[in-house]
């Protein structure tokens, strides 16, 4: 029998994992059937038991359910307890299991796709909301030199960060000077406004890596401005999103897809 999952969140139409994850089953083998399920945004629990009790085997949880699929799981690992946060649900005979595989998504896309080492870099993670919360302790666990959080609301940077103790260090915007960091991470929505945040050139360094989490048609305003400000590569986050996908997989089949064909299929470069 087909096994079912799904992503639901609230807006989902726009969600390429349905894609994603069909690929992954072609090339794997894995008989699995993966589809979008809106939730009204009252309704989150409830979809959750529905797609459960017709038989469904798991769910990604995206945009804004991951609070609550973290509150909902009735056993979470480490690492998504460190983000207060599930993008993964897997049935297990009536337990429900939460995951977060958005962390090591990112340090997968940036380490193994960009071949970018994070161990001893000094990093800039731009944003203090979800997006930043879920890859802090990935982050933390390359090995990197320094993580700085800095964010539009600064008290909102503090607060994360304080949950990290001093392994992170919260700054404003105007505070970060020409401190030139080698990677720079955008965890904000500030491009869905078409805006970048206000970083001053100097904290590209020569080399720097700009990382968008957002990904879409064209260059972000954000990876417009690192371009002008001289960082030397570029990316979206369509690589994160292929990669946590790929975790998702491996937690849910026990098997772990390629992930580069499918990101070259969907940058349209096959
Ligand atoms: P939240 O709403 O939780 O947080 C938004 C963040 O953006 C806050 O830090 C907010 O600052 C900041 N912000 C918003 N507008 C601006 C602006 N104009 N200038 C500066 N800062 C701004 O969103 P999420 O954290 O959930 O998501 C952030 C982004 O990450 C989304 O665009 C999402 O698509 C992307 N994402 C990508 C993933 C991938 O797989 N590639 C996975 C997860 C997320 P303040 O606190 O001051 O309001």
């Amino acid at each position: 029998m087909t096994d079912r999952y799904a992503v639901v969140g609230n807006p989902v139409a726009h969600s390429l994992s349905p894609e994603i994850h069909a690929a992954f089953a072609r090339q794997t083998g894995q008989d699995i059937a993966y589809t979008r399920v809106l939730a009204p945004l009252d309704e989150f629990a409830r979809t959750v038991e529905t797609f459960r009790a017709s038989g469904g085997k798991g769910l990604n949880v995206t945009v804004p359910f991951k609070g609550e699929a973290f509150r909902l799981a009735t056993e979470r690992t480490d690492r998504a307890l460190a983000a207060e946060a599930v993008n993964t649900l897997r049935f297990d005979d009536g337990r429900v299991h939460g995951d977060t595989t958005d962390g090591p998504g990112l340090v997968r896309d940036i380490v193994d796709n960009l071949a970018v080492p994070l161990a001893g870099k000094r990093v800039l993670l731009v944003g203090a909301g979800g997006a930043a919360r879920g890859v802090i302790q990935a982050l933390l666990d390359t090995g990197i030199e320094a993580l700085v959080l800095a964010n539009r609301t600064v008290a909102r940077a503090r607060e994360l960060a304080d949950r990290f103790g001093s392994e992170v260090e919260p700054r404003g915007f105007d505070a970060l000077g020409d401190a030139g960091f080698d990677v720079v991470v955008n965890a904000t929505s500030a491009s869905l406004s078409g805006e970048a945040p206000p970083l001053a050139p100097g904290v590209f360094a020569p080399g720097s890596l700009a990382y968008d989490m957002m990904y879409g048609k064209g260059e972000t305003p954000f990876l417009v401005a690192a371009r002008a400000a001289g960082a030397a590569q570029l990316t979206d986050g369509l690589g994160m999103l292929v990669e946590q996908a790929a975790e998702s997989f491996l937690v849910w089949r026990g098997v772990r897809p390629q992930t580069a064909p499918v990101l070259a299929m969907l940058r349209g470069t096959e």
